[in-house]
């Protein structure tokens, strides 16, 4: 691996999960000079077991970031710095607790951050038996008692989805989310109950979650619930780049991650949403890494 104290690369990325180390590692192998900058902050950090990444289906978070990150060690092209990124100007100059960094063109890479429903215990119980992605821990709860709640307007979207993993699914609106009757008839066909009460918290022990606390007092015995937070593009030190955004905040970009402003790209979870998955994250960062390196090569 480099060294992060040079000052000058050919792309410095923002953002060290998968996307962002995904995108280094096939930049480092076209002979591009390249610094990772991460805050350390992962977005599954709260998950012990991250699943349906092909070859390290159940492996820790932090274990599959350590092996990411020991791949790249291997190319003297590749620096890491751990730091956040405070700003980006024009040029591109970034500005990270440690330093500052110049390059040709810059891949922000910083993910999403997620507003859950307001849930008093939810920190007890989110990674282990609180989840939010349904692809990555659905198959744990097979026809088992599970609860969604949130206070969006695709809830019926998303229960029968999860009606995929158990139709044993009771739907929590918090009196706030949005299923309409038409919705909500088809959800009955498949077995699933909508509760349109108040949710006050959920309860559990040292299994983990045992039911949804309602606020008229009532528990209703559940083994899981699944949260639907809203989501926020984490783009706070990219203010002053001016990029355009989509109506729910999402970075805009072309087909291959090219944001609004020339010599700056987007990786991950920070662009429009597919599955919210580590590996759809990676694949991504190699995608648009390799459109990268045409673009320098012509610019
Ligand atoms: C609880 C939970 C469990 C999950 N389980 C699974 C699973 O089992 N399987 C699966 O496929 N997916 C799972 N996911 C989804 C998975 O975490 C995401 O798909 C993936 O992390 C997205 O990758 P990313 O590289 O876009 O962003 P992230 O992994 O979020 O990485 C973004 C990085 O940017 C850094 N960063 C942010 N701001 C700055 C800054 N200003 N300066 C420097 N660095 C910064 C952060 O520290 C972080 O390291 C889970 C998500 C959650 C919340």
């Amino acid at each position: 691996m480099g060294t992060a104290s040079a000052s000058s690369w050919d792309v410095v990325i923002v953002g060290g999960g998968p996307a962002g180390l995904s995108a280094a590692l096939n930049l480092a192998r076209a002979r591009r000079r390249v610094l990772v900058i991460d805050s350390n902050r992962p977005r599954n950090s709260a998950t012990f077991h991250s699943h349906g990444f092909l070859s390290r289906d159940g492996i820790s978070p932090l274990e599959l970031r350590a092996l990411g990150r020991a791949e790249l060690e291997r190319y003297p092209e590749a620096s890491f710095a751990r730091g956040a990124v405070s700003s980006i100007r024009p040029g591109f100059t970034v500005d990270y607790a440690g330093g500052t960094a110049s390059a040709d063109a810059v891949i922000l890479a910083t993910g999403l951050r997620e507003v859950p429903p307001v849930l008093p215990s939810l920190r007890t119980f989110y990674g282990t038996s609180i989840h939010s992605c349904l692809e990555c821990d659905g198959y744990e709860y097979a026809d088992a008692p599970i609860a969604l709640i949130g206070e969006t307007d695709d809830m019926a979207e998303r229960a029968l989805l999860l009606s995929q993993w158990s139709r044993d699914l009771i739907v929590f609106t918090n009196s706030r989310g949005v299923v309409t009757a038409a919705e909500e008839t088809t959800l009955d066909r498949r077995g699933i109950r909508v509760d349109r009460r108040a949710v006050a918290d959920v309860t559990g022990d040292r299994t983990g979650v045992t039911g949804v606390v309602l606020a008229d007092g009532e528990t209703v015995p559940r083994v899981a619930v699944f949260i639907r937070p809203r989501y926020e593009a984490v783009l706070d030190y990219a203010a002053g780049l001016g990029l355009a955004q989509d109506g729910d905040g999402f970075l805009v970009v072309d087909g291959a991650g090219r944001a609004s402003l020339p010599g700056v790209y987007a990786v991950g979870e920070l662009t429009p949403p597919g599955p919210q998955q580590l590996i759809v994250a990676a694949g991504n960062g190699a995608r648009v890494a390799a459109s990268i390196n045409r673009d320098l090569i012509e610019s």
